[in-house]
């Protein structure tokens, strides 16, 4: 028998990223990867005795994990199921959102814009709405931990067995902190339940391009969020993808760069949710009646024998559609050509839109505070910005990448304000806001709204 005991210390700072270990005076939080050391010959399938115990707790601290509220763990698991999970004790809020029968624990620590009465319920409609959506309610246990962020410009979080975390900033919009649960709980299924096979990368645009469609579909039609705000979300993704300057990159220019570029990371995310709305146009083309929910729920049917691969998908989306979604796949997914949606049953237009562009050096403006590099024909210089000036404040509300929003750049020599467009414009697809009584119609037969 061999006895190992260790210390767990976070890294510098005080940091809050959930995918790693915190340790403060008040809270640990981590995952099993940031905490468990584990033989290293265990095989996936190997079942271990673990027992977990908090000792020494102040009165005050509560404890809950992706395994129970019980701050003595004793189990029989994998060393994936021991990894991959949340464990948290500390000065945390511990709610119970779902029933005596089927616990859904929330562990709040810290502050949030929102009350927790209303993240509360909020968590519970996202999951009551997604798992009919799968009519699946296979779920014992489900634990949820947040926690205040400390840099206002991230957030995040990830999926682990039965359980989600993730860390938010303040100053989020209602919106986006919906969709941020929705995102990562839909994860359940979409990469979860529905396994992704080793060649991840490749799949992105299924695993988080229908993740990013279906959260919002989803939260839509259980009214989660309102017509507006899921217009603006599709439009502000057909914006990204249209205007993407990598947006004809091929699926392998994906796997390649995927963790050191940041428009090749989000051009999955964009190429499969417009993918979504051109398959489930083309579904709707020849089967009036059915959507692209068929194909996500045919999908979870098999998901115990099979995992995801682009030939299940294909083979699946080719029972509804005659000529089957080969040329498809090849060209939009694979080749990366430039998904049109010219016809599709939707209220469109046509915008003409520049790219998202800064006008002067970025670097220097996030390193130096200072204005460099201006571009004379940029919307930055019009607005009256020169090189070398002094940064003191900035506001950028959509992030970098959307071009329809006002930026301010508050300088020593003045405030300044302006859209960050590029001059040289194309047309784009945007989806029609103001929708009169026939469109009306058109939107809630393609968005499958009661
Ligand atoms: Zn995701």
């Amino acid at each position: 028998m061999v006895k190992i005991t260790y210390e767990v210390h976070q890294k510098i700072g005080n940091p809050s990223n959930v995918h790693e270990a915190i340790v403060r005076d008040d809270l640990v939080h981590t995952t099993g990867y940031g905490i468990f050391a584990t033989p290293f010959d265990l095989n996936e399938n190997d079942k271990i005795n673990v027992a977990i115990k908090w000792i020494n707790l102040d009165s005050k601290w509560k404890t809950i994990s992706s395994h129970g509220a019980k701050s003595n763990i004793n189990l029989n698991i994998t060393a994936p199921e021991l990894l991959h999970a949340i464990y948290v004790a500390g000065r945390i809020r511990v709610y119970n959102v779902g029933t005596d029968s089927q616990p859904i624990l929330l562990s709040l620590y810290g502050h949030f814009d929102i009350e927790d009465k209303r993240i509360a319920s909020d968590l519970r409609e996202i999951i009551n709405s997604q798992r009919a959506f799968f009519n699946d309610f296979d779920f014992p246990y489900y634990a949820i931990s947040l926690i205040e962020g400390d840099d206002p410009r991230s957030m995040g979080g990830t999926r682990l067995s039965d359980s989600f975390t993730a860390f938010l900033p303040r100053g989020m919009h209602k919106n986006d902190y919906y969709i941020l649960f929705a995102h990562e709980h839909l994860h359940n299924w979409i990469g979860g339940k529905i396994r992704k096979d080793k060649d991840e990368e490749l799949h992105y645009w299924w695993s988080e391009g229908f993740t990013d469609f279906y959260s919002r579909l989803i939260a839509l039609r259980s009214r989660g969020i309102d017509r507006k705000a899921f217009i603006d979300e599709m439009n502000q993704f057909l914006r990204a993808y249209y205007l993407s300057p990598v947006n004809q990159e091929p699926n392998l220019r994906i796997k390649k760069d995927f963790w050191n570029d940041y428009d090749i990371e989000k051009l999955p995310y964009y190429r499969g949710l417009v993918f979504a709305l051109y398959l489930n146009n083309l579904i709707q083309k020849e089967k009036p009646d059915i959507s692209l929910d068929v194909i996500m729920h045919d999908l979870f049917k098999v998901a115990k024998q099979q995992q995801f691969s682009s030939s299940l998908f294909k083979d699946i989306v080719h029972k509804y559609v005659k000529n089957g979604i080969e040329n498809e796949m090849v060209n939009f997914i694979d080749k990366g050509k430039i998904i049109s949606l010219e016809g599709i049953n939707l209220p469109i237009e046509k915008v003409s839109m520049g790219r998202y562009y800064l006008g002067f050096n970025r670097d220097n403006l996030i390193k130096d505070k200072s204005i460099q590099e201006v571009d004379v024909k940029s919307n930055a210089y019009k607005a009256g910005l020169r090189d070398g000036q002094k940064v003191t404040g900035r506001d950028c509300p959509k992030g970098k990448g959307d071009p329809k929003q006002i930026i301010t750049i508050e300088t020593t020599a003045g405030t300044f304000k302006f859209k960050p467009e590029h001059y040289s414009k194309i047309e784009i697809y945007q989806l029609r806001t103001d929708l009169l009584g026939q469109e009306e119609k058109e939107f809630s037969k393609f968005f499958g709204i009661k």
